[in-house]
Parts: C-alpha cells; structure tokens; sequence
C-alpha cells in the first residue's frame, strides 16, 4: 500500500488508536466516544498587511479543536504554519487528550493553531493577527475550560499578547495560558521543559536498553524550542550530539556538535543557516546518520516509508508529535528500533504547563528546581507504566501508553456518567 503523507495525522491517529482498542477489547460505541472531538471552532481572520508599498488585506483560518475534557479543562498548544490545517489539529488535539492522561495531570485534550507562515508577518501584524483569533475564540477559552500553550512558531510573546486579550474582557487572568514570560506569572523552567524532559526520558530508555548515556551519539532534528533544549540537556549528560537540523538544513560532527553554541547562533538569528559548527547535510541525510539514539522534534509525519529504511539509530525518542508515520513505525519495530512514543518523550512541556496554571491559580510562585523534580516524577511514573504493561502485554511501548491513557479517560467518562 502507498503511503500518504502530509494530510494523514487523522488516519495515522486513528490507527494507533485502534491498536490499543483492540488490546482493551473495547466495542464501536466506545471507541465512537473516544474519537469524537467534544467542539471544533474555526474562525477567519482578516488582516491588513504590508505588500510591496502598498496595504492589502489578506484572510487567515484558525482553529480550535477541543477534543475530550472527561479529565480537566482542555490543554493543548496553539501553532502558526501553513500547513495547519483541520484534519491536523483534530489529529494533535486528540494526541494530547492521551498525553494528559499518560502523565496523569487534571486536564483534557485541545489544539490549536493558524494557518499562516509568520515569517512573512512583521511583528505587529503578528500581534494583531494574535489578539483577533483570541477576540474570536474567547467564548470557548477560559482558565477552567480551555487553556493554550506555545507550539511550533508561538513563544512565551505570544502567550503573552493572548494572556493581555482576553484579560481586557475578564479581568487579570494569568492562567488563561501558559508558556508566559516570567514577568507575567510564567514558570521558572517551562521555556525548556519539554526538550529537558525528552532528555530525561531518553536517558530513561538507554538505562533500560543496557546502554550509557554517556558517550552515546544522538541525532536531533529540529533545532526549535524543544530540539535545542533537549540537545542542551543530553550534551550536559555527556552525550555527543553528533548531528542537528533545523528546515534550513542539517549539520554533521562526529566527535559532537558545540551545542551551546549552536543554540546562542540560532537565538541571535532564528535559526542554523550560517553556523559552521560541522558539515553541512540535508536533512533527508541527517536522518541516515549513523547514531545511537534518533530525536525528531520537527514536525509530523519527517520518517515515512520514503526515508525510514536509511534509519541507523537503535533508539528513536519521539520529541514532535506524529513524527513517525503508522507505516514506517511498523516498520521500524519490525526491525527491533525502540521507539519511546510522542505522548510520553514529550510530556514534560504539559506537565510544566500544569505546574504554571496551578501556580497562577494560587498566585504563588514555584521555585525551578522543584519544576524540573516534580516532572521528572510524573515522567517516570507515566514510562514506569508504561513499559511494565508493554512487557506484560507483549505490546510495543506506543500500543501501552495509549492503553494505559484510554483506559482512563473511559474510566471518567463513566463515572461522570455522559
Ligand atoms: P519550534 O517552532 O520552536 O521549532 C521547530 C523546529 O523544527 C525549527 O528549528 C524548524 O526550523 C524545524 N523544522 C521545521 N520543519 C523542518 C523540517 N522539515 N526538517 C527539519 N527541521 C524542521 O517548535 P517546537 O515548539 O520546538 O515544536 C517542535 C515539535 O515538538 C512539534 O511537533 C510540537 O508539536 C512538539 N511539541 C512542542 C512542545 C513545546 O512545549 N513547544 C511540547 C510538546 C510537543
């Protein structure tokens, strides 16, 4: 069978759903249940922009799918790119109803997101464009009912505008979002929290595969928020981050990338383009790089049929989410590469975001070292599950995780009783 890419999240989902489905003897009423979105929201946006020297106006399409909330309020990031798109926010709102879960934080599932490409946006057109989807969403957000996040292409200035929006018709609401700056009742650590956390779960994974940390050559694509910080993390470790890519291209070092100074060059300037740091590769390259441990923290869907059989690593640690296609991650298992799945490597940015909103709440702040222990806790409660239940099973880590999540979001359906 042909793979589809690209526009396939849903279908991707929706399969390795039904994997644990069929594990829990689950029957079509309820899996109905727990595939539907509770709300799907999407609201045109139109914006005047700069072209040439003349203004235009231009409309955008954002979304907000807010998927099952039998937990807590919906959580979930908020996204510009243009690809984003319905069947994609659907698919990652979904997968953070099982993340929540996973981890075991009161929250239900929701994603959202913009189809735009904001590099092409000035910064005020952007705080415009933000404040206008926050106008339009406001009915369906709140602190008990909705809460977003920082996604690919949003940072804590964006969190911040959104947090300012909505509190002009609700009064000071810091935990309307998280992912804030810290001035504005952020969380000290939630910035690196997720790309810290695979770092943690990676090192999870070595010790029960028998292999060291240190020492260990890790490739990471995706040089945002979650790659550099977890790139960061595993060279403190004393791993060789032996290669790095962002969308403009990857780079190769075999004794190890610098990545301090990777990370302070892409700060200053958005990105690697013109960081001579090792040899320059394309990014279909750096995913045949030989290594130990693979890290995509790109987007969905980067290994697939097409580039999955060139894969070296013994160890995949899914930073994106929905990186790997259910095509090539059958493949792969087939070829006995671990993979740690997405809503487990990288839930320490939700359980952070669960920490900031508790702290907004109580108006009381949260020292960062107590940050990064109390999600390290909850990260090795959801992998000690996780993995115990995969051996006795006989199931994959993937399959186990959903089944540890849908058995309890099904568990509080039930007894709220709708
Ligand atoms: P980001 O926008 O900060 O970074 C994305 C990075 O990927 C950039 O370096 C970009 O250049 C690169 N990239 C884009 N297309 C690429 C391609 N085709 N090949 C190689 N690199 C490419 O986004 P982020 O917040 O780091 O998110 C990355 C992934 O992690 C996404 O899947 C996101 O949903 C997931 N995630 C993020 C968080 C969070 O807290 N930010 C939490 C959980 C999951």
């Amino acid at each position: 069978m042909k793979e589809k890419i690209g526009c396939c999240c849903y279908d991707n989902q929706t399969i390795f759903l039904d994997q644990a489905i069929k594990q829990l003897n689950l029957n079509a009423d309820q899996k109905q249940l727990l595939l539907q979105s509770f709300r799907e929201v999407s609201v045109q946006i139109p914006l005047k922009v700069e072209h040439g020297d003349k203004e235009i106006i231009r409309t955008f399409t954002g979304y907000r799918v807010q998927h099952n909330h039998a937990r807590g309020p919906f959580k979930g990031g908020l996204r510009f790119h243009p690809n984003v798109q319905i069947d994609e926010i659907r698919a990652l709102a979904q997968l953070m109803t099982w993340k929540t879960a996973l981890v075991d934080i009161p929250f239900g599932g929701a994603k959202g997101g913009i189809s735009v490409d904001p590099s092409t946006l000035s910064q005020q057109e952007l705080e415009t464009l933000t404040r206008r989807f926050v106008q339009k969403m406001e009915p369906v957000l709140g602190v008990n009912e909705d809460i977003p996040a920082p996604d690919v292409n949003t940072n804590p200035q964006v969190m911040a505008w959104i947090f300012d929006e909505y509190s002009k018709t609700n009064g000071n609401v810091p935990g309307i979002v998280t992912g804030k700056p810290l001035e504005l009742g952020g969380l000290k650590g939630r910035l690196e929290a997720t790309g810290y956390g695979v770092a943690y779960i990676t090192s999870l994974a070595l010790e029960q595969m028998n292999m060291a940390l240190k020492g260990a050559k890790i490739v990471i694509q995706g040089f945002g928020n979650v790659g550099s910080y977890a790139a960061l993390r595993l060279q403190a470790m004393g791993a060789h981050i032996v290669g790095i890519s962002d969308k403009d291209g990857g780079l190769f070092h075999p004794q190890g990338i610098d990545i301090v100074a990777a990370a302070k060059f892409a700060q200053e300037t958005g990105g690697l383009k013109g960081f001579f740091g090792g040899e320059k590769i394309s990014n279909e390259k750096l995913l045949a790089l030989p290594c130990d441990v693979l890290i995509p923290a790109a987007l969905e869907g980067t290994i697939n049929c097409d580039t999955e059989e060139k894969v070296q690593a013994q160890l995949i640690v899914e930073a994106a989410n929905m990186p790997i296609t259910h095509m090539a991650d059958e493949k792969l298992r087939k070829r006995g590469i671990i993979i740690i799945p997405d809503i487990l490597a990288n839930a320490g940015g939700v359980i952070a975001s669960y920490f900031e909103w508790v702290q907004n709440i109580q108006r009381f702040d949260w020292e960062r070292n107590v940050v990064q222990t109390r999600m390290e806790e909850h990260l090795a409660r959801a992998y000690e599950k996780t993995s115990s239940l995969a051996k006795q099973a006989d199931v994959d880590l993937r399959t186990a995780a959903y089944q540890v999540s849908v058995s309890r979001v099904l568990r509080a359906i039930e007894l709220r009783g709708f």
